[in-house]
């Protein structure tokens, strides 16, 4: 496990200008975590066992349907849903796209008058569910607001929903942020929707790998992604309601019931299902807990460190939970994080400002404004976001790193 871990934390790169070989400290597991070996195992040993395709009639297609099936009751367990429930995607964005593009038309489809229903989403969920409702839904998205401390605001949707004046098509807010890792009350928010017959959505991307599953599939869409729990990238699931013909987004085949058109990735799937359980066996086995604490202690040290940073999300009043792994810092006003982010990678730290895809805008981030961040607070963000085989060491070293280099810039 040791020399796994050092491995899969410092990661070789060539260094530029020359051949020879740098380690790199990563920290952006919340942007992609590396494939576990767990999954590159299940990854060779599926792709030379099933050659066939789950669709075709022969003996090698029916070993491939058969491995994929065992693939969606492995899933449905962790889940806690029924197998059936469960499609494949492309990644979290598909089943994000996927269950908007539902609601959006099943709504349609049911009743004329449901035409203007609304879709309620928290205001920081990930642009993969923004974008998709905007464009399913056009003006009719509702946001919901969040506290300053970056949870949704569930008094505001339990009045919404007493209030009863247009029913949603679909509400959604996610399980855990992928900016700050902030963790939202999604059971809360589920019985509440449930409790009025309202469609409810839980995009769980950084949420699955890193806390316990069980319980989630009571949710009645759930969007997941492997890449983000040392799964392949590309593969990605959405679990459906009980017993729904989720509308396809993608057509052309049969596949998954009609559900979803296109070959299935199975050894991509198979890897993705090796990975999750790894991850559920280092959460079972009390791991989380321990990450925490090492967590903690590098945000004591870094306020120590440098008295000026302040930690989104945490604070004596916060009161709040986040994702064991992620760290959201507003850094000193020395600099701002697009060149902290190169000082860092020069001195052997991957690290982000944010999420992947807003990294490379100038916007400042929705998720930060929703929170009531400003501009010039928003513009100083790092992103430290760890994985299950991250040294504790690395946290160490990055709490240093981050001491000198601030040294270097006032
Ligand atoms: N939802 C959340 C919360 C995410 O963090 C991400 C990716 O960062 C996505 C959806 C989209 O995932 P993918 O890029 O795997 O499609």
């Amino acid at each position: 496990m040791l020399a796994a871990a050092a491995a899969h934390a410092a990661l070789d790169l060539p260094a530029v200008g020359d051949q020879t070989k740098t380690a790199v400290i990563y920290l952006d597991h919340n942007a992609t975590s590396p494939l576990l070996p767990e999954a590159r195992v299940a990854w060779l040993d599926a792709a030379e066992k099933f050659p066939g395709n789950p669709s075709s009639p022969h003996r090698l297609g029916a070993r491939a349907e058969q491995a994929l099936d065992d693939a969606r009751a492995r899933l449905a367990a962790v889940l806690d849903c029924a197998a059936h429930d469960i499609v494949w995607t492309s990644g979290a964005t598909e089943s994000c796209n996927a269950a908007l593009h539902h609601a959006a038309t099943a709504a349609v489809a049911r009743d004329a008058a449901d035409s203007t229903a609304p879709v309620w989403l928290s205001a920081i969920e990930h642009p993969a569910v923004l974008a998709a409702a905007r464009h399913f839904f056009r003006e009719r998205v509702q946001l919901i607001p969040v506290t300053r401390h970056g949870v949704v605001d569930l008094d505001w949707l339990a009045t919404q929903l007493a209030a009863g004046r247009l029913r949603p098509a679909l509400v959604a807010v996610m399980a855990a942020n992928n900016e700050t890792g902030v963790l939202q009350p999604w059971r809360e928010a589920q019985a509440l929707c449930a409790a009025r017959g309202v469609a409810f959505f839980c995009d769980a991307t950084q949420w699955c790998g890193r806390l316990p599953a069980h319980g989630l599939g009571a949710a009645d869409f759930i969007a997941g992604s492997a890449h983000k729990f040392g799964g392949p990238r590309g593969v990605g699931f959405l679990k459906c309601p009980p017993g729904a013909a989720p509308r396809p987004l993608l057509h052309g085949g049969k596949q998954q019931e009609g559900r979803r058109a296109g070959t299935e990735n199975l050894p991509g799937i198979l890897a993705t299902v090796a990975a999750l359980e790894w991850c559920e066996r280092q959460i079972i086995a009390g791991e989380s807990a321990r990450r925490h604490a090492v967590r903690d202690r590098f945000e004591r040290e870094l306020c120590a460190a440098l008295p000026s940073v302040a930690i989104n999300g945490l604070g004596p009043d916060a009161g709040v939970e986040r994702l064991w792994n992620t760290v959201n810092v507003v850094m000193p006003e020395s600099d701002c994080r697009v060149r902290w982010v190169v000082k860092l990678d020069k001195a052997g730290f991957a690290v982000s400002t944010g999420s992947a895809c807003a990294s490379g805008s100038e916007e400042p981030s929705h998720v930060l404004t929703a929170m009531g961040l400003a501009p010039s607070e928003a513009a100083r963000v790092l992103r430290f976001s760890a994985g299950w085989l991250t040294p504790e060491t690395a946290w160490d070293e990055l709490c240093g790193a981050l001491g000198r280099i601030h040294g270097e810039l006032v």
